[in-house]
């Protein structure tokens, strides 16, 4: 919106980080406002964790519509809400709010926005195998929509494998997919990989561009894709390998574009305007770095 239409009627919206300031949701979410001719605004907030409480009371306080929730208040956030989403309880993390009169809703769209990101693909996943590499608050939400999407295996590799093998106490009676925690080095072991049909990175190595984990990319079946959620730089050390060994790749700007549609029109009860969304997002990385 521009801001010589921002008058008393107008809502606010933004996104609760830190670092905050090469976030991509400002650019996507406000062209999605003014495709759609909607009367509001989003702002990035830069909040410290010691300040994350006090930022929830704001949003009360100064009656924001809702707002995003990014790296590293995901999970914290949740204590501070009244009420949440069977996904936000699920993945015990919260990356959208909804102001509805005072009460804070918390839900969370990675896992959904994730799955859009594949279906518009045509890659189905049932009864397929899978390794996600990285046990974080990404890899929690991801794990959460492979097995509702009835994989019949997930690998969860990490460099803490603790943090992996705790993921798969809590969700191995979620559904029917085994589930199986195993170090970093077990993406060397062809024997593992030959079976899959997808493999997800979701930690931000290679985010600023240092290299990956050691891959048997060539021991994966031909048509194993790739796939990491981080979407700079362009091409990630691990999509870069997958691409030299001729595998398919697909990076996180659809997951972000998804999981930011659901999170519009959950503020605003509108569908949201994908494709202006998707050209909003891809004008603006062409010149940035890589963040939600
Ligand atoms: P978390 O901090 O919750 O998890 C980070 C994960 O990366 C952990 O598994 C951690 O392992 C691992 N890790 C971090 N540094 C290293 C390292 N140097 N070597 C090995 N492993 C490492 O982050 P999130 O899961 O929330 O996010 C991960 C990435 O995904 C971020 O870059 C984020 O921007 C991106 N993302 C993209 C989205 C999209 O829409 N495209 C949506 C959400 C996230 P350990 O357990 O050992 O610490």
């Amino acid at each position: 919106m521009s801001p010589q239409l921002i008058n008393g009627q107008t809502r606010i919206v933004g996104i609760f980080g830190d670092p905050i300031t090469h976030t991509r949701s400002p650019v996507m979410q406000n062209a999605a406002f003014c495709a759609c001719n909607l009367p509001y605004v989003y702002i990035p907030f830069l909040v410290k964790s010691t300040d994350l409480s006090r930022a929830v009371q704001s949003i009360r306080a100064l009656n924001l519509a809702g707002v995003n929730i990014t790296v590293p208040h995901k999970e914290r956030i949740v204590r501070y809400l009244d009420t949440l989403s069977d996904e936000a309880k699920l993945c015990r993390s919260v990356n959208t709010v909804v102001n509805r009169q005072g009460k804070l809703f918390g839900e969370n769209t990675d896992g959904r926005g994730f799955l859009l990101s594949l279906k518009e693909r045509d890659i189905a996943l049932h009864q397929q195998e899978v390794v996600l590499i990285g046990a974080g608050g990404s890899a929690r939400s991801i794990l959460v929509s492979l097995i509702r999407a009835n994989c019949a295996r997930i690998t969860i590799v990490n460099r803490t494998q603790a943090h992996a093998r705790a993921l798969v106490r809590s969700y191995r009676s979620l559904g029917k997919t085994q589930l199986e925690a195993l170090s970093l080095d077990a993406l060397q072991e062809p024997s593992l990989l030959k079976n899959k049909s997808l493999i997800v990175n979701c930690t931000s190595v290679g985010l600023q561009g240092q290299n990956f984990f050691p891959l048997a990319y060539e021991s994966t079946s031909h048509e194993c894709l790739f796939y990491d959620l981080l979407y700079r730089p362009e091409f990630t050390p691990f999509l870069q390998k997958a691409r030299r060994a001729r595998r398919p790749v697909l990076d996180g700007r659809r997951m972000l574009l998804y999981q930011g549609a659901l999170a519009f029109s959950l503020w605003t009860g509108v569908p949201a305007p994908l494709e202006k969304m998707g050209q909003a997002l891809n004008r603006g990385l062409r010149h940035r770095s890589n963040f939600r």
